[in-house]
């Protein structure tokens, strides 16, 4: 019996010809292509021939039923298949600059900007009123010489690529000195001698971890000196015995020995007097003031524009840095050069324009925070959650200011039914919501949450109650994160 049955079992399977002449497999046709639809449902139909084989299926019913659903299940999975993995979370861990998380996000007339430009041709190296060629930087470099004393400026991929660019340009086969005390690492990836070593430069440690004086300088500079590059210790601080070379000790130093004077300034703080987090930060207006030669930092850290590493400083070097081959395979493409442009010039506009998300966060007043927490607050307790209004400390992130923290609120929840970390889990993975958890509570720090997002945090938490009470019935379903 057994024999005959697992033949009549394998005389049920449709041929993939016949399976796509059913209306419902051309309608997926028409949607996601033939040559896409045949090949999934070949290999849907030599996945149940296996399961055959290996007698998982026994009863005709059972794969008849199998054989119908088919074509809806397929249908989930092109879906899902053509679905992008680059998706729009909701930044509720309070780190205004994550990295894992994208970094800055873009203002909306920022992304107006580069939606126009995308999907269009452009003047990005081209100069309309004498109809001939020009340079990429012309849509950048005018507006950052307007924010910072510098001569020149250009921009390449990020400030790890300007760190590299401008060691290779200026310093290759020559040392260049940096302190013991700044040879950072950042990000886990990003490590000054590492860069240093493939630049082509040689690097020359000068003083002690915790000490460094212009005197261990002046000991090692030389003829081989390429250049002097200071380091922003962006993601920590020495404190306790200390000693740092006074910027104008430096600039004396570097002069006398005609070699350039470098800074990495990591995030970039364009705006010191503006707030008090930024306060303690070192400027790049200041670095640029007090005669450092060049200044590098990021586009998408405290600038708050797209991913770019932009240089500024003397006009000489920069010149020398764009005539680097290693320029063309370090530049950005239009879309960088629109974003980078839009948010120059929002910031240009002052208060008169949209500001960059990242400075409307540094500078939301604890008055504008408090109802749109109690709204949460309230509207979340109605749905069953019981929860608590709390005051956080929110993080620059990004290795700016690392001490400093800026005052918060957010709403810590109480959960009954299950652990804070199933929570935190299902709010990630099934809606986007990135939470953090604090003393074994889920937390969600409204600063980093666009004010338009607070809505969608509470939906989340309505479906995880709706599915927390169905769950005993409920199938496990597939779920995208939200998503604008
Ligand atoms: C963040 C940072 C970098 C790396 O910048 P990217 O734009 O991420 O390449 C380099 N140096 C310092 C000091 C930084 O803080």
């Amino acid at each position: 019996m057994a024999v005959s049955n697992e033949d009549d079992l394998f005389r049920l399977l449709p041929a993939v010809g016949q399976l796509l002449q059913k209306s419902e497999f051309e309608h997926l046709s028409q949607r996601f292509g033939r040559a896409r639809v045949k090949a999934v449902a070949q290999s849907a139909l030599d996945k149940l021939r296996d399961r055959l084989h290996r007698a998982e299926i026994v009863e005709p019913e059972e794969l008849s039923e199998m054989i119908s659903n088919l074509g809806a299940r397929l249908e989930t999975s092109l879906e899902a298949s053509l679905t992008p993995s680059l998706i729009r979370l909701i930044n509720a861990t309070g780190v205004l600059i994550h990295t894992n998380l994208g970094r800055a996000p873009l203002s909306s007339h920022v992304a107006r900007a580069i939606l126009d430009l995308a999907t269009g041709y452009s003047n990005l190296e081209y100069k309309v009123e004498e109809g001939r060629r020009g340079h990429r930087d012309q849509h950048f470099e005018h507006r950052l010489k307007s924010l910072l004393p510098c001569e020149a400026a250009t921009v390449c991929n990020n400030n790890a690529a300007a760190v590299f660019l401008i060691l290779n340009t200026l310093a290759a086969g020559k040392e260049v000195l940096v302190s013991r005390g700044e040879l950072v690492e950042i990000g886990g990836s990003f490590r000054i001698p590492a860069i240093l070593e493939k630049s082509g430069a040689k690097l020359r440690e000068v003083g002690t971890t915790n000490k460094t004086r212009i005197s261990d300088y002046q000991e090692v500079i030389s003829e081989q000196t390429g250049l002097i590059l200071k380091v922003h210790p962006s993601n920590y601080r020495i404190i306790g015995f200390t000693a740092q070379v006074r910027s104008q000790e430096l600039v004396e130093l570097a002069n006398r020995a005609s070699v350039p004077l470098v800074e990495d300034a990591g995030s970039g703080n364009l705006f010191p007097s503006r707030h008090v987090a930024l306060s303690r930060e070192r400027a790049i207006e200041s670095s640029l003031l007090e005669g450092f030669d060049l200044v590098c930092f990021s586009g998408d850290k405290l600038l708050g524009g797209p991913q770019a590493g932009i240089i500024a400083g003397r006009q000489s070097l920069i010149e020398e840095i764009r005539k680097n081959p290693l320029m063309r395979v370090l530049r950005v493409d239009k879309l960088t050069y629109a974003a980078l442009e839009g948010t120059l010039i929002e910031i240009e506009k002052g208060e008169s324009g949209e500001a960059t998300p990242i400075w409307k966060m540094l500078t939301t007043p604890l008055s504008e925070l408090e109802p749109r927490v109690q709204h949460l607050s309230s509207r979340l307790e109605a749905s069953g959650w019981t929860n608590q209004i709390v005051s956080t400390r929110a993080l620059l992130g990004g290795g700016s200011a690392p001490e400093e923290s800026i005052p918060s609120l957010g709403v810590r929840i109480e959960t009954t039914s299950q652990s804070p970390n199933a929570l935190e889990r299902s709010l990630r993975t099934r809606h986007g919501v990135i939470s953090r958890i604090e003393n074994d509570h889920v937390i969600l720090d409204l600063l980093t949450v666009l004010p338009e997002q607070d809505d969608q945090i509470l939906f989340a938490f309505r479906q995880i109650s709706n599915q927390a009470v169905d769950s005993a019935t409920a199938k496990p379903e597939h779920f995208s994160p939200t998503r604008e």
